[in-house]
């Protein structure tokens, strides 16, 4: 485990202008392949280290391509057949249980991209962090679950390197715990120069999904077919239904509060259906700041990997005079009653946001799988919510944490969630 002051640090690195070494876990999926994109396009970056979870072929097609020292997969069936699809000689290849910690901790590594789905990335997120390793995270539940575990990480590197270099990037907690998640991304953009205790209110903007303007009587009949089809992002699945019912944005709202520090009544939605606007941050004096951009994650993705620098970017800047219009409205959490579920979730604590976004996980791949309709996912997040949030105990640390995730997932696996049960 290196120190975060060593030579060998993320700071060093980028200052001799060597390459920023880059493990990157969750390569095949949809985040994944976007940095891939962006970080081999990028002489600064080097990939050192890949994780998927059993998408042996797309894994082996990356490593041939970015020559990673190390690999990693989810079990030891994966790990044999990616050896078997020929991977580059000298790629070390880990399975296992704690794999993802030893990818992120190597000693070659200075940086760690999370574009993996849940709880399974909290404990490499947190070893890199202890081991002093740049984080840039998509995942979710970093933040809604972890958030009171990584978030005090983050400050702590940034206090030692604030000692050293005040001047440094690395001196912010945003350094040490970079969002990819567009929102987050805007308002972190949005921050740059600010003084947090500046900021009166954040404003996360949300499309509205598929369903805005679909008549609630029409609710039950929506299939997972037609909830896939969002308006304006192209995303994985989990995360196309959670816009479509508005957990996704529920979801941020918790992480938000814990990225920025911010009370939970100080953090508004407001839907945008153009999806221009990416979020935006009100100050003390009433103005308000915004950042811009087209839908295409490759934009926040890159601000993570380059902060406090800009580069060029395929992305293609918004044509303001094409688009037109930007609409703005309330959210209505009558239709859409996962965001009024997260936002009550979030001040309940760790127990009440980490047993949401599990009960969100199950009720996401039972709708997809057809066990559960559209409006049962409230229904199943409520119900998890209230019997697991409520807690006089300390904040779980992670061992509880996972144990809480899988018990939150055994009981709703099979659970009956049709209307009025
Ligand atoms: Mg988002």
């Amino acid at each position: 485990m290196s120190s975060p002051s060593s030579a060998s640090g993320p700071g060093a690195a980028s200052s001799a202008g060597s390459p920023r070494r880059v493990a990157l876990l969750g390569s095949t999926g949809s985040i994944g392949r976007q940095a891939i994109d962006v970080l081999s396009a990028d002489p600064a970056f080097r990939v050192v280290a890949l994780a998927a979870a059993t998408n042996v072929e797309a894994l082996a097609e990356q490593a041939r391509r970015l020559r990673p020292s190390a690999v990693a997969l989810a079990d030891e069936g994966a790990a044999r057949a990616a050896r078997d699809s020929g991977l580059p000689a000298g790629t070390e290849v880990l399975s296992g249980e704690d794999a993802l910690v030893e990818l992120a901790t190597r000693d070659d590594v200075d940086m760690v991209v999370v574009g993996t789905g849940g709880i399974v990335s909290l404990r490499p997120i947190v070893a890199a962090l202890d081991g002093g390793k740049i984080v840039a995270t998509a995942n979710k539940e970093t933040l809604v679950a972890g958030g009171h575990l990584v978030m005090p990480r983050a400050r702590a590197r940034a206090a030692e390197r604030r000692a050293a270099a005040p001047a440094d990037p690395l001196a912010s907690p945003l350094g040490w715990l970079r969002p990819i998640d567009s929102e987050h991304s805007a308002i972190w953009q949005c921050l740059a120069g600010e003084d947090l205790a500046t900021v009166a209110r954040l404003i996360l903007t949300a499309s509205g999904g598929p369903f805005l303007d679909l008549p609630i009587e029409e609710f039950a009949s929506i299939t997972p077919e037609r909830a896939l089809r969002h308006p304006t992002w192209s995303m994985g699945d989990k995360i196309t239904i959670d816009s479509a019912t508005l957990a996704n944005k529920g979801l941020e709202v918790i992480e938000a509060h814990w990225l920025y520090d911010s009370p939970y009544e100080a953090i508004d939605v407001v839907i945008h259906p153009q999806s221009v606007v990416h979020s935006a941050v009100q100050f003390v004096d009433g103005s308000l700041k915004a950042q811009l951009g087209t839908p295409d994650m490759r934009l926040p993705i890159q601000y993570a990997l380059t902060y406090p620098e800009r580069r060029p970017s395929p992305a293609a800047a918004p044509d303001l005079v094409a688009t037109a219009s930007l609409d703005f409205r309330a959210p209505d959490e009558a239709r859409f009653p996962a965001l009024r579920i997260a936002r009550e979730a979030g001040p309940l604590g760790p127990r009440a946001t980490a047993a949401l976004i599990a009960a969100d996980d199950v009720a996401v791949a039972r709708f997809l799988y057809g066990s559960l309709d559209f409006q049962g996912i409230p229904r199943l997040l409520e119900a998890a919510v209230a019997r697991f949030g409520p807690s006089s105990g300390p904040d779980p640390d992670l061992d509880e944490l996972v144990a809480l995730d899988a018990e939150v997932r055994a009981s709703l696996a099979t659970s009956p969630a049709r209307a009025g049960a």
